[in-house]
Formats: C-alpha cells, sequence, structure tokens
C-alpha cells in the first residue's frame, strides 16, 4: 500500500446518526470518501437522545448508583450505532466492520463515568483498513484497567475520534456534526455567528472549557498535544467530499496558521454552574481554605470566586460549582461549619456564565471593559468575574443568556455581514 494514501478518522455525532435515515445518508458520506481513494475509519455516537435516556434510567433507578454499571448501561447506545452503520456500509458494497472499545482495545484509565484515554492498540485497525476494510468504532467507551468497560464523559466520542486519529497517524480528523462548522458563537442562540474557517487550538480549547459543545474540551486537548488537525463540518448537507486545500467545515490549527487575528474569536455561554455564597465568615488567615480544602477533598471543582470583605472583621465567599455537585457542595460546606462558622450559606443555580475568548487579548486592552460596559448598557447585573491570560468570564442571571450574548457579539464586531 502506498504511504500517500490519505487516511481520515470520520465521527458522526448523536443528530447525525438519529434515525435510520440518517444512518444511510452517513454511510453515503463515508462511501464517497472512501472511493475517494482514502483510508476511512469512522467513530460514531449513540443516536441523539439515546444517551440521555440511558443515564436517566440509571439516576432513576439510584441517585448513587455503581459508576461501573452507569459505564455497562451507557455505553450501550454506541454499540447500536456501531453495528447499524456497518450494515449500512455493507448494503452499499463496502467491506465495514463495527469495534468496541475493547476490541481494539483502547484502554483507559479506572475513572468510570469519565475516564481518561491512557493507549489505543492502533495495529488491529491499521491492518484491517490496509485490507480494505471501513472500521466502525463506538465512541465514547474503552476498557479500563478492571477490565470493564468505561465510558469518557458526556461527547466523549469527539474525544475517541482525536485519539483514534492519532494513534491511527491520520492526516485528518473529521468531526460530522449538525452545524456547518465552528462559530463565533453557538449559532443556535445567535443567527448572526459567523463561521470561522479556522481557529486556534489554543482558543478553541479554552472556548470547549467555558461551554461551546461543539467540541468536547478534552478532544481539543489531545488534537493540541498531538499535532491532529480536526475538522469541524456538517453531515446534513450535501457538499463534495472534502479534500485538502478545500475544506467546507472549520479547522482548528496552530497559532502561526491564522492570517488575520481578531481580538475576541468567540463567545461561550455555560447554564452548568451554579453560585454558592458563603457569608459573614470571620476574616482570618486561613478561612479561604478551611472553605476549599474540604471541597476539593470531596472532587467538588470550583471554578469563579470572589471574597469581599468588610470593616467589619467579617468576609464573603462566592464561587460556583457544577450544578450536579452542588447537593454534595451544600453537604460539604454545612459539614465544616464547626470552623468555619459562617452566618449563612445562600445558592442560586438560576446563573449563566457567559465567556469571550480570545489570543489577541495578550496584546489589546478593554476587551473586559468593552463587556462590562455592554452589559450595563443593558442592565445586566454581574454577580461574579474572572479572567485568564485569553479569556473572561462573568456570571450573570440565567433569563438574560441570550440577550448578553447578541449584545456581546455585536461589541465585539462578530456579527455577520
Ligand atoms: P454532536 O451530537 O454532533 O456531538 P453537539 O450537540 O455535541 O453535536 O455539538 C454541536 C452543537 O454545538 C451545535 O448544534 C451548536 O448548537 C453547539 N455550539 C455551541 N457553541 C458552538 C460554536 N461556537 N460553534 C458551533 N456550534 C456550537
Ligand atoms: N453519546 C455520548 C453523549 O451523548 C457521547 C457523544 O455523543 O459524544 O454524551
Ligand atoms: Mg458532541
Amino acid at each position: 500500500m502506498s504511504p500517500t494514501v490519505p487516511r481520515i478518522v470520520m465521527k458522526f455525532g448523536g443528530t447525525s446518526v438519529a434515525d435510520l435515515d440518517r444512518i444511510r445518508a452517513v454511510a453515503e458520506k463515508v462511501r464517497k470518501q472512501v472511493e475517494a481513494g482514502c483510508e476511512v475509519a469512522v467513530v460514531v455516537s449513540a443516536m441523539s437522545g439515546v444517551t440521555n435516556r440511558l443515564v436517566g434510567y440509571c439516576r432513576d433507578l439510584s441517585a448513587t448508583h455503581d459508576e461501573r454499571e452507569y459505564d455497562a448501561v451507557v455505553s450501550t447506545g454506541e454499540q447500536v450505532t456501531s453495528g447499524l452503520l456497518a450494515i449500512a456500509l455493507q448494503k452499499l458494497g463496502i467491506n465495514a466492520r463495527s469495534w468496541l472499545g475493547w476490541q481494539i482495545p483502547l484502554r483507559t484509565d479506572n475513572a468510570h463515568g469519565k475516564a481518561r484515554i491512557e493507549s489505543i492498540d492502533g495495529i488491529a485497525l491499521i491492518e484491517s483498513m490496509r485490507a480494505g476494510q471501513v472500521p466502525v468504532v463506538a465512541g465514547f467507551q474503552g476498557i479500563g484497567e478492571d477490565g470493564r468497560i468505561t465510558t469518557l464523559g458526556r461527547g466523549g466520542s469527539d474525544t475517541s475520534a482525536v485519539a483514534l486519529a492519532a494513534a491511527l497517524k491520520a492526516d485528518r480528523c473529521d468531526i460530522y456534526t449538525d452545524v456547518d462548522g465552528i462559530y463565533t458563537t453557538d449559532p443556535r442562540i445567535v443567527t448572526k455567528a459567523r463561521k470561522l474557517d479556522r481557529i486556534t487550538y489554543e482558543e478553541m480549547l479554552e472556548l470547549a472549557s467555558v461551554g461551546a459543545k461543539v467540541l468536547q474540551t478534552r478532544s481539543v486537548e489531545l488534537a493540541m498535544k498531538e499535532r491532529v488537525r480536526v475538522q469541524v463540518l456538517s453531515s446534513f448537507n450535501d457538499g463534495p467530499a472534502p479534500s485538502e486545500g478545500h475544506l467546507p467545515g472549520s479547522l482548528v490549527v496552530d497559532e502561526d496558521e491564522i492570517v488575520e487575528q481578531e481580538q475576541v474569536a468567540g463567545i461561550a455561554y455555560s447554564r452548568d454552574e451554579a453560585k454558592v455564597s458563603v457569608r459573614q465568615l470571620p476574616d482570618r488567615p486561613g478561612i479561604a481554605a478551611a472553605v476549599f480544602g474540604p471541597l476539593a477533598d470531596a472532587n467538588v471543582n470550583v471554578d469563579m470566586i470572589v471574597q469581599s470583605t468588610g470593616d467589619d472583621g467579617m468576609t464573603n465567599m462566592t464561587f460556583t460549582v457544577g450544578k450536579a455537585d452542588l447537593a454534595r457542595a451544600i453537604a460539604v460546606l454545612e459539614s465544616t461549619h464547626a470552623t468555619t462558622r459562617y452566618a449563612e450559606l445562600q445558592t442560586d443555580d438560576s446563573v449563566v456564565k457567559i465567556s469571550v475568548v480570545g489570543v489577541g487579548m495578550r496584546s489589546h486592552a478593554g476587551v473586559a471593559s468593552t463587556m462590562f460596559r455592554t452589559l450595563a448598557e443593558r442592565n445586566i447585573n454581574v454577580q461574579v468575574i474572572s479572567t485568564s491570560e485569553i479569556k473572561v468570564s462573568v456570571l450573570i442571571a440565567s433569563e438574560y443568556t441570550e440577550l448578553a450574548v447578541r449584545a456581546l457579539h455585536t461589541a465585539y464586531g462578530l456579527d455577520a455581514a
């Protein structure tokens, strides 16, 4: 086999394989790529809605279910689609075969429900591709050190695809979804969102980590580390089969591949956080450690933090935790009361975190002040602020999500013409 045969990983998300018609359409897309002379490995998600249903079953039976059994249940969605797509491909005369995580094997750690990939043995897959077969890999799943099925966290098929592309030394990892690329913000809430031809790994990583669900954060992290070329594109429109030089979607690339760098690349929002305020704590050295240490010990991730101190020797701590961790966070904080002696604990889960991201922030001042002014003009109160080198985030009331994202999108000059 000539070493110049391009090798592509094609990943299809839940809406792309939502029913048999969609699976037939995906099979056609794969066929085009095979007929264009590529070696192709496919990664599939579960049919849309299926993972949510399976997660719901586990939660309804027991709020404290065994995570190993959760993985045994929720990983089945991808098993179904990998088999169905293999059948649809075979119907088109393509030699296709389904692969589950343990069959590859794709090895992970033992963190059931949010496992990390440790290694992928690409040999069997490469041999099958060399023999003219199209492997159809069940995304989102692997095999843990305990020999049991693991899953990679919600949205994890993106990470399966990127990891596979790295292991197979693929020329590109194409992530097919229900939008035709990466936009300046979620095109479902801002109709003027603009499609980006290219975005840097760094910006995409930051956008994903603050809520842009188009790629799972770990997939971007891995792509950046392994230098995998990732393209996001639509499985719904029938454009020509993508070929290098003319890519229909958005490419995630190194900074030096971007000609004109905007100040702000994009805006993301996350409704996954809740606000916690611990009021009237004694303002003494060690009080922050007394609050946050036990939360960390209980595996509760804390994101944004503000501390405001009065003249009365008392201080308030306000911070955010994942909504899924809120109940646990409250229990932990209540258990620290004997040492922290706070007067009041308040929580609010009707909040949204809005973030603006751009590597241009390193060299441009004023990004944060534009954000605050724009929100003030709309009478939107900022509750918590946090910043990093290429990001500014604010926490606001969730009812203002769309209004705030649209106003900021316009303020940073991101609107499509
Ligand atoms: P899949 O099921 O294919 O994995 P996801 O729902 O996980 O698809 O991701 C695609 C969705 O991501 C889009 O439908 C869109 O609403 C959302 N999204 C959020 N931010 C962005 C963005 N900046 N660009 C494109 N899509 C975005
Ligand atoms: N089916 C899994 C989920 O819904 C993984 C994925 O689609 O990426 O989270
Ligand atoms: Mg996804």
